[in-house]
């Protein structure tokens, strides 16, 4: 096993991760920045090494920095946990370079994910359904533009292979389509340095399905069923849940096959989300998330199985330790994903938190590095918990939610927790299935 590994991130995910090592036995350094040095991963872990000031391109996206956490703590290999560094190809192999292991996928893998375009042609390659779509980069000429976009079928998305959700334009006529293209193109140029763009059918109403995978990058993986993460707020998921209402054994065996087989194809290692929009019964692959995603903790529920320890053990080059009959669902999992945000207006709301209570009892589950007189800083993203309620059924799991989200107390800054307790009595939601545009539409009435 490994011996000693640096914690390259923050908040929750931080703490998850040392919990993971301290169960494995490993030894932990936390990298953290300045004003981080109060977070509770820090004061537990092993050794800690402030690698910067509090912005995060001085700290958490600073390469050298982590990298150096690395050297002077003797440590054998870097978790990056979910956003700053997770998914950069370049850290990943300067890891390597210096004689680390990086917990995920080598970097050619990171890279071949991270850009759009080529991660459909190998998607599609590997037999992953995909959306019908321009199949590789758009040209220069409009007039052939203008013939992908009448043999896809108006809407069309235009999307930067540099990914990002920004920058996506849906265009509904052959008028718009030229221009759109141009404007897509000197936004991406602009925003990634990378200004090519692709075409897509526009799903209008699609629900988001993603497949959770492991694989040790020895020949073996599996998938652990999907997650529905269609509650979402300007693309950012709200709450999900697994597995996905409606969906059959047959599909999920089906999809979960394609996504195994991509991941055999491509050597993948580690932890891994394939990201579907599903629409009438149809999965189209949207983008490959190559790291541990923020609700994996629901998929953790319904398999009982550990993801982040996985993720240190295939590190440390272990074989899979489950074939995919082993992978068995047991009931149903929610995560609400708790935001020191305005509930009305939305914009983050960091400060002091004067009391903070967890709620408990069965089945409940809080990822939270937060405590009474905390402070949460104005710097990073505004999670500041995740609440996971596990049920024999979809109804026992929101009835376990709904006392959750009412014993739950967080004090001193404002909170998204009346937005889901809303949802958690919502009737649609409670029926199941809703599709990505469902929480938007609420919330304007
Ligand atoms: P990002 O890298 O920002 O996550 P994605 O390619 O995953 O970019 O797209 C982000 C979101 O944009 C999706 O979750 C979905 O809501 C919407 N979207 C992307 N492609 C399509 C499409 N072909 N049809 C409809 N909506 C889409």
């Amino acid at each position: 096993m490994l011996e000693k590994v640096v914690i390259a991130n923050r908040g929750e995910i931080a703490l998850r991760i040392l919990r993971a090592c301290k169960e494995l036995g490993i030894k932990t350094v936390a990298a953290h920045s300045i004003s981080d040095r109060d977070l509770i991963h820090v004061r537990l872990a092993d050794e800690s090494v402030c690698i910067g000031p509090d912005m995060v391109s001085e700290s958490y996206l600073n390469i050298p920095a982590v990298i150096s956490a690395a050297e002077v703590s003797d440590a054998v290999a870097i978790h990056p946990g979910y956003g700053f560094l997770a998914e950069n190809a370049n850290f990943a192999e300067q890891v390597e370079k210096s004689g680390f292991i990086f917990i995920g996928p080598n970097a050619d893998t990171i890279r071949l994910m991270g850009d759009k375009v080529s991660a459909i042609d190998a998607m599609q390659a590997a037999g992953v359904p995909c959306v019908p779509g321009s199949g590789g980069p758009l040209g220069e000429d409009p007039q052939e533009n203008l013939a992908i976009a009448r043999n896809i079928g108006y809407p069309v998305i235009i999307k930067a292979a540099g990914g990002g959700g920004r920058g996506m334009r849906v265009v509904h006529s052959e008028a718009a389509l030229t221009n759109a293209v141009a404007m897509t193109k000197a936004e991406a140029s602009a925003s990634f340095n990378n200004s090519t763009v692709y075409m897509e059918k526009f799903l209008e109403n699609p629900r988001h399905i993603e497949i959770q995978v492991l694989a040790d990058g020895q020949g073996n993986a599996i998938h652990l069923a999907e997650r529905d993460c269609s509650l979402q707020r300007r693309h950012q998921k709200v709450v999900e849940e697994a597995p996905a209402p409606g969906i059959t054994v047959e599909q999920r065996q089906k999809i979960g096959k394609r996504c195994v087989d991509a991941c055999i194809k491509m050597n993948y290692r580690g932890a891994g989300t394939f990201e579907f929009l599903y629409e009438n019964g149809e999965f189209y692959f949207i983008e490959m998330n190559t790291r541990i995603q923020v609700e994996h903790p629901i998929t953790e529920m319904i398999t009982g199985v550990d993801l982040v320890k996985e993720q240190l053990r295939i590190a440390a080059g272990e074989k899979l330790r489950y074939q995919q009959s082993d992978i068995k669902i047991t009931g149903h999992a929610i995560e609400c994903r708790i935001n020191a945000e305005d509930p009305y207006n939305f914009t983050p709301s960091p400060g002091k938190i004067s009391i903070f209570h967890a709620p408990g009892g069965p089945g409940v589950r809080v990822d939270s590095h937060v405590y009474s007189s905390y402070t949460v800083p104005p710097h990073y993203d505004s999670l500041i918990g995740k609440l996971i309620a596990h049920g024999e059924d979809r109804a026992t799991a929101i009835a376990r939610m709904r006392n959750a989200l009412d014993e739950i107390i967080v004090e001193g800054i404002k909170t998204n927790i009346q937005l889901h307790q809303d949802i958690m009595r919502d009737g649609n939601f409670i029926q199941g299935g809703v599709n990505i545009h469902y929480l938007e539409e609420k919330l304007n009435l």
